[in-house]
This record gives structure tokens, C-alpha cells and sequence, in this order.
């Protein structure tokens, strides 16, 4: 028997996983849901939730610990607990000054103009740390799961963020050996959990009002297919400032009794913020409540009882506040409160039943409050994960190569053949020559790396190609294609067009690298960040475009005839554009191009989509869905 249970656990190794992760990686807190049995459902990891603070404790010594765990020690060693690393996310030190003045941890600007926090006497850029949450989550997953280890999955991100926090994200997560299907906007993940894409046509807006940020979207929905008309907000608006709120009344009282010093204690004051924290959420299943503040290493116990409506008072001019960003965002979506068909709460914020109504009364409308608000990101990942697995291979977005690869040059330098997040299968092909006259043999020297020179990349392998006649320097036209199937197997291939010679050798590039391996060269390759920064975005996005500009050139003729005239023509002009911004490198142009391109595709997308849900339907009986 012994070994069929061996089989048993081998087998995630042997058959890829068809799972993924839909992981909502918040301010304050950090989540993931998976595709279980027809629908999207959170992790509990042994029965326990799997709602990660998203905080860090450093110690003295050993590894930090993340989590609820951290969270606690913040009474303890304020100094060394990290919160709220989201907001650092793709941003530069002049961008977080006024944010930072408050913290009690040193900040600074790496060589390169990197943000990196500095903690226990190590610095860390906010992608490491975000990264350090985001293995505490695949972890806790991991073990709801039984001990499978999934990789793949779906992170989603506020729809504000630009192309840059996305990007960061992105690298987060590969810091955290995870492989990112795809980035999904929290609105969008929102709204799919409750299914809202089935509608045919209809507004939606989202109000998420999470821990320390606040954002409302206004998103329409047309054949499936989300699009984004405007997001307003505050991102120093949330939980916290309630809790705020309640801790203010608590030093009012404690202060004459303890004193002003005592009380500006870093660790007296995180006494009075889960104090206050934990007050306010009895507030919103009882009508009366008690806000505490307990140190027991000072042997401070203090009570004091607080009514509902006494807190609401307090609160109302948050809650407005929070109000005139849905106005703002429906004046600048052109839409009135009426024209919106569906409300989603969002955020744990959103269980206060003062927000609730005030929310209700200014839609006109109750808003879908079903779903837990602080799991309902993290579910429609998973909805949006299982999409991406079930969806047919080839027109979804899959595994994408995670350093780039290429040849070294004259002089040692690195021509990047494919550049890592290109998706795989792909290839590319460029041309090489001799550099010496009557020279009949070229030594190629494969390469895994984002650094600019070969020695400082990985070595993959080496290879000649002999037998190119004689002929002057610069004559010889040489083809070097380099080839990546859809289990990571990098075939490079050299041509010599004049006399077709060619050389061909097969490489395993992709599982050879341990994460420490790949965390030490993205490392490497952050330390070159900012100069090179621009230019590796624009080559990603020429990837991105590329792999778009394929996957429609394959799409388009099946899809031509579901398609109205308007939507083919649009998409057309939008692929031709995207196609000649590729020819330069100018990091706006791509932007907007990809950003052109990606919303005229959406038709396509959505027509394609429903083929798949049709199928995935077809035989199921009506009562199932
Ligand atoms: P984020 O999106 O910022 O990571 P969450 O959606 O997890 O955050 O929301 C966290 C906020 O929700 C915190 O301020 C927390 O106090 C608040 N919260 C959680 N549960 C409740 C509750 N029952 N009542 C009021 N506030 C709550
Ligand atoms: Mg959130």
C-alpha cells in the first residue's frame, strides 16, 4: 500500500498543479482564496483564519516573523514592527516624506533612488518585505491545502495603482518564488466574486474601505468585460482613522492620570490604537461597548464604557468625507447616484453599520454586503485564477520566463534574446555576424540574467557553430533563435542563412535555479533598477504587446463574426498603433498604446470568455449554476 499513497503525494509533482491562488496582498490585511468545487472560497488554514496582517516583526535575531504574531509584538517593540507596506510599494523617497516622519523606523534612498527601510540594521526594499508577506500567505495556503505547493496565482492590486506599483508588486511576488498570472484591480476582483460579470450590461460601484485606505470605483460592465470610469479616494482614510477617533478619547483621560510622557511611549501608544481597534469593532455588533487600554508590564488597566451612537457622532465627519469621494467619483464616471445598478462593500471598515447606511442612502440603494467585505478581493482572485487555468492555454496569459535570456556579445556585453515576464511558449530571433574577416566559426555563450554584462549573469551553456566560409567581417548573417516550449525548455538554434549551417542545442534553463538564486538576481538586477529602469519597461511592455499582438492575430478571424464592425475596426487601428510604438522606446507612447490596445481587445476577450463558460457549462443541469 505503502506505494500508492507515495503516488499520492507525488502527484502534484508529476501533473502540474491546475490550481492557483487568488491572493489579496491589503494594507492592512493579506489573504488568499482558491477554486473549490464550483466556487471561490478563502483558505483556513488548521480551521484557523487566514487573514495575515499584513505586518512584519523584526527580533533581534533569527527570521522575521509576519503576521498576527508581529502584530502583537508592536506593544512590545514598537521599533522593530512594520506596517502598511503597501504604500512604499513602487514609490521613491521624495514621494513618502510626510509619510514617513511619523514612523519610528529609519528610511532611506539605496544608490539607485530605491526606497529601503531600515530595520534591526538591515534595509529592506518594500518589495522584499512585501515579499516576506506574500510567503506567509502561499505558506498558510499551502497548508489549507493539504501540503500542495501552488505557485501560480492571481494578485490583485487598487485600481489607482500605476504601472510601476503593479510592476513592484509583480516582483514582490516573484521575490516570493510565486508566479503571477496575472494582476487583477481590487474593484474588478470584487465584482467578480459576486458574479456580477454574468450581468449584460449594468454600473457597478465599489466602496472598499479598508485599514488605512479608502478608494471608490465606478466600474461599467458590458458582455462580461469590466471597465474601469473612475476611482476617487483618500489614501490616508480607513479603519484606522476611526480607531483614531476612539484613541483620542482615551488619551484625553489617560493623560492627567499617567502624564503626557508616559503616554507619547511608542508602546503605550499601540496599547491605545488595539484598544481602540478592538472597541470599535464590538461597536458594530453591540450598541454599547468597552474601550480598554491594557499594558500589563506597567501594570496599567484602564476601562471606559462608549455608546454606538456616542462613536457615530464622532465618526460622521469621516463618513462624509468618504461621501464626497463617491460623488467626485460619479461626476468624473458622468453617472448619478441612480445610474448605478449594483453597490459592493469592500474592506473590513465596511462592516460599521454607520457606513453601511450612509452608503445605502446616498446610492439609494443596499449595497451587496453577502460576502465577508474583507474576503471578497481575495475570492474574486480566485475566480479570476480558475478563469486563467481552465481557460484554453494558448489565449490566456500562463508562465512567464522569470530572468531574461540571451547571448554574450563582443566585449562581454549581454544581448537579451527574451526578456524575463515574457509569456510562455515564445521566441525570438536575432541576427549576429562575424567580427573578423575570413572567420568560419562563431562561439555562442547562453545567458540568464539582467545584468548588462555576461559575467555577472548566469552561464547556461555554450555552443559553436563552425563550417561559414570565408568572407569579410561584418558579410556573415547569422540567425540565433532561441525557443521556449511550454515546459520551460529553451532550445537555441543558430543559422547561417548564406549557407544554411546551423547548430542547435537544447537547454533546461527554467528549473535549475533555486529561489535564492533568482531573489539574489533580482537583487542584483534592483541594484541597477532606477537607471535602467524606463528601458526595461519599455522593452516589458514591447513583450507584453508582442505577446497581445499574437494572441489577437490567432483570435481575430474565429471571433470576426461575433464581433460588431466598430469593435474589429478599433481593435485593428489599436494593434497597428501598438505595433508602431513598438518600433520606438518611448515609455509613454508604449504605455498608452498597451493601455489603447488592452481596452480595444476587450470585446474579443469577452467573446472568447464566454465560449469558454459555455462550454464549461454545457451539460450541466440548469439548478447547478
Ligand atoms: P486592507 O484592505 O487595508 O488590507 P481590510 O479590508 O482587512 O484592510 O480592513 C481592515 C480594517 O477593517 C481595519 O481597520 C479593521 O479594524 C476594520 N475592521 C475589521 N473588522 C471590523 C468590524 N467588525 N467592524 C469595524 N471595523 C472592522
Ligand atoms: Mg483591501
Amino acid at each position: 500500500m505503502g506505494y500508492i499513497e507515495l503516488n499520492v503525494l507525488n502527484a502534484p509533482a508529476t501533473t502540474p498543479s491546475t490550481l492557483a491562488l487568488g491572493i489579496d496582498l491589503g494594507t492592512t490585511n493579506s489573504l488568499a482564496a482558491i477554486w473549490k468545487d464550483g466556487r471561490p472560497v478563502v483558505l483556513h488554514p488548521e480551521g484557523k483564519s487566514g487573514l495575515v496582517p499584513s505586518v512584519i516583526h523584526f527580533p533581534p535575531d533569527g527570521m522575521p516573523i509576519v503576521g498576527r504574531e508581529a502584530r502583537d509584538h508592536a506593544v512590545a517593540d514598537p521599533r522593530h514592527v512594520i506596517f502598511s507596506i503597501k504604500r512604499f510599494m513602487g514609490r521613491g523617497l521624495a514621494d513618502m516624506r510626510p509619510e514617513l516622519a511619523s514612523l519610528p523606523y529609519q528610511a532611506s534612498e539605496s544608490d539607485n533612488g530605491l526606497i529601503q527601510l531600515e530595520v534591526q540594521g538591515r534595509k529592506y526594499t518594500p518589495e522584499q518585505l512585501s515579499a516576506l508577506i506574500l510567503m506567509r500567505v502561499h505558506d498558510l495556503a499551502c497548508r489549507a491545502l493539504g501540503g500542495q505547493d501552488v505557485r501560480k496565482c492571481v494578485i490583485t492590486v487598487p485600481a489607482y495603482f500605476d504601472d510601476t506599483q503593479r510592476q513592484a508588486t509583480r516582483d514582490a511576488a516573484r521575490l516570493a518564488g510565486l508566479e503571477v498570472l496575472r494582476i487583477v484591480n481590487e474593484p474588478t476582483a470584487a465584482s467578480l466574486a459576486y458574479g456580477l460579470d454574468q450581468r449584460d450590461k449594468g454600473n457597478v460601484a465599489v466602496f472598499d474601505l479598508g485599514g488605512g485606505t479608502f478608494d471608490v470605483t465606478v466600474l461599467t460592465i458590458e458582455d462580461s468585460v469590466f471597465r474601469v470610469l473612475s476611482t476617487a479616494g483618500d489614501t490616508h482614510l480607513g479603519g484606522d482613522d476611526f480607531d483614531q477617533l476612539l484613541a483620542g478619547l482615551a488619551r484625553a483621560e489617560l493623560g492627567p492620570l499617567y502624564g503626557d510622557e508616559l503616554l507619547g511611549d511608542p508602546g503605550f501608544q499601540q496599547a491605545i490604537r488595539l484598544g481602540a481597534e478592538q472597541c470599535k469593532i464590538a461597536l458594530t455588533n453591540d450598541p454599547e461597548a468597552e474601550l480598554r487600554v491594557v499594558i500589563p508590564a506597567k501594570r496599567i488597566s484602564w476601562r471606559r464604557r462608549i455608546e454606538r451612537e456616542e462613536f457615530e457622532a464622532l465618526c460622521a465627519p469621516l463618513v462624509e468625507r468618504t461621501i464626497s469621494a463617491c460623488r467626485q467619483a460619479l461626476s468624473d464616471a458622468k453617472l448619478e447616484p441612480g445610474e448605478i445598478d449594483e453597490v459592493v462593500l469592500v474592506g473590513g471598515a465596511t462592516r460599521m453599520p454607520c457606513v453601511r447606511e450612509r452608503v445605502q442612502r446616498f446610492f439609494g440603494r443596499k449595497p451587496h454586503t453577502e460576502l465577508n467585505p474583507d474576503e471578497v478581493v481575495a475570492l474574486g482572485a480566485a475566480v479570476q485564477a480558475n478563469i486563467l487555468m481552465g481557460g484554453r492555454r494558448d489565449m490566456l496569459l500562463m508562465d512567464v520566463t522569470p530572468l531574461s535570456l540571451g547571448v554574450e556579445t563582443m566585449g562581454g556585453a549581454v544581448s537579451k534574446i527574451i526578456q524575463r515576464n515574457s509569456t510562455i511558449p515564445c521566441e525570438a530571433t536575432e541576427g549576429f555576424t562575424t567580427y573578423v574577416d575570413n572567420q568560419t566559426g562563431l562561439d555562442f555563450h547562453i545567458v540568464q540574467g539582467e545584468r548588462e554584462l555576461a559575467h555577472d549573469c548566469r552561464s547556461l551553456g555554450r555552443f559553436q557553430l563552425k563550417g561559414i566560409p570565408p568572407m569579410p567581417a561584418g558579410m556573415a548573417r547569422v540567425a540565433v533563435k532561441f525557443h521556449i516550449d511550454a515546459d520551460g525548455v529553451l532550445t537555441v538554434g543558430a543559422k547561417e542563412l548564406g549557407t544554411g549551417k546551423s547548430a542547435v542545442v537544447e537547454i533546461q534553463p527554467m528549473h535549475g535555479l533555486t529561489d535564492a538564486e533568482v531573489e539574489r538576481m533580482l537583487k542584483e538586477g534592483f541594484a541597477h533598477a532606477r537607471e535602467d529602469f524606463d528601458q526595461r519597461r519599455a522593452a516589458d511592455l514591447k513583450i507584453e504587446i508582442g505577446t497581445m499582438v499574437r494572441a489577437t492575430e490567432s483570435n481575430l478571424n474565429a471571433g470576426r463574426a461575433g464581433l460588431d464592425r466598430e469593435s474589429v475596426h478599433d481593435l485593428e487601428e489599436a494593434m497597428e498603433h501598438a505595433k508602431q510604438a513598438c518600433s520606438g522606446s518611448d515609455l509613454k507612447a508604449l504605455q498608452k498604446a498597451r493601455d489603447e490596445f488592452e481596452r480595444a481587445t476587450l470585446p474579443l476577450a469577452a467573446l472568447l470568455m464566454n465560449n469558454v463558460a459555455q462550454k464549461a457549462l454545457m451539460g450541466r443541469k440548469l439548478g447547478d449554476v
